[in-house]
């Protein structure tokens, strides 16, 4: 029978989250239905809510990092029993298929991964997230959340956790390297503690000095407001790699200045509207200007074994259901620390 659970949605660009009612699909042969207990607030749920990416498909119940326990399995399922630990990320599905499945890269499929929300799922239903109670997943997208790490702090690494330990890992932070980390949000407090972990020297680069002593107690080495200038010149040509987690537009020149030769900028951000820069901001050290996009499933869930091991998880602030238009506001000052997560009980 297909389930109808409590939910919050947005239903236009401008008003505030409502109480909405969301209608869960039968558990087929391989899927798995899981109790939601807590879903963080990624900027990208803000940005979606907005349409500031494209026009929405409303009403969207956003939420792509979803922390629960198994509430029943089909038929078919292996991986999965009930009462088990698990998260949801950003995908639902993807063709499984295409040559970037084939290898793991699930989030680059060829014919477009199915997102968590405001995608159309395999039963061809707008696809619904994390601000609700409930959510059936097919077993593939389903995590498996380690003993060691609590519910609520896990819930960020499924988005936040992994966006920031894919491209650690694809450009080689470890020791040795130098790696800076551009906005200490949601994303970047993760990554601070993530490129900490896998040895890499990490400085934070914050708009002031505000968060200074958290940033240290993350595990950064070093921490330098992008607002002075002197930054710039005193840090330039210093870095393997800078990973850019701003939600709006930087300084990308400015930023590339900062790199050693044969150095990477990846923006991990995804504001609104288009950067620019000039290439002989590139051409002027061999750099590259990347890009990187959550991560693929296997390694999600490496991820998350990798956070456990290291006693990693979010600095969260638990709220109710009912503060999140409150909690956005927060999330658009930059005023979170580090970030927000909904205990879906208080939907019931
Ligand atoms: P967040 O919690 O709002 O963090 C962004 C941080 O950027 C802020 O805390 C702030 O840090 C800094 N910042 C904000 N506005 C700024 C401005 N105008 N100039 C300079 N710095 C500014 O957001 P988040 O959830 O970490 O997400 C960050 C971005 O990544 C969003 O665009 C989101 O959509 C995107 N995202 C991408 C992926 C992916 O797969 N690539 C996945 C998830 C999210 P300071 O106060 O330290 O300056
Ligand atoms: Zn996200």
């Amino acid at each position: 029978m297909p389930t109808t659970v409590n939910a919050y949605a947005a239903t236009s660009a401008t008003e505030p989250l409502t109480p909405f009612r969301v209608e869960r699909r039968d558990v087929g042969p391989r899927d798995v239905l899981i109790d939601i207990a807590y879903c963080g607030i990624c900027h990208s749920d803000i940005h979606t809510a907005r349409s500031e990416w494209g026009p929405a498909a409303y009403p969207v119940v956003p939420g792509h990092e979803i922390a629960g326990t198994v509430a029943e399995v089909g038929s078919e399922v292996t991986r999965f029993s009930v009462g088990d630990r698990v998260g949801v990320g950003c995908m639902v599905d993807s063709c499984g298929e295409c040559t970037n499945c084939a290898r793991g890269e699930e989030q680059y499929c060829l014919k477009g991964n199915v997102g968590t929300y405001n995608s159309v799922g395999v039963d061809g239903q707008p696809t619904q997230g994390g601000y609700s109670q409930k959510v059936v997943v097919t077993e593939d997208f389903v995590l498996g959340i380690p003993e060691g790490i609590d519910l609520a702090v896990a819930a960020p690494l499924l988005c936040a956790g992994i966006t920031l330990y894919s491209p650690l890992r694809h450009w080689g932070a470890g020791p040795g390297k130098k790696v800076a980390i551009v906005g200490l949000g949601g994303l970047g407090h993760v990554g601070v503690k993530i490129a900490a972990a896998l040895g890499a020297e990490v400085t934070v680069l914050s708009q002031s000095l505000k968060k200074q002593e958290d940033g240290l107690r993350l595990g950064a080495q070093h921490y330098a407001a992008t607002s002075d200038p002197d930054t710039f010149e005193r840090l330039a040509g210093s870095f393997d790699l800078v990973v850019n987690t701003v939600s709006a537009a930087i300084d990308l020149d400015a930023h590339l200045s900062l790199l050693a030769v044969d150095g990477t900028l990846v923006n991990v951000g995804a504001p609104e509207d288009p950067l620019s820069l000039n290439v002989f901001s590139l051409i002027g050290g061999r750099r590259s200007f990347a890009g990187s996009m959550i991560g693929g499933i296997a390694q999600t869930q490496e991820m998350l074994d990798f956070c456990a091991e290291h006693g990693i998880g979010a600095d969260v602030e638990v709220i109710g259901a009912q503060q999140v238009n409150e909690a956005y506001e927060r999330v658009l000052a930059s005023d979170v620390r580090y970030r927000f997560v909904i205990d879906t009980a208080t939907l019931a």
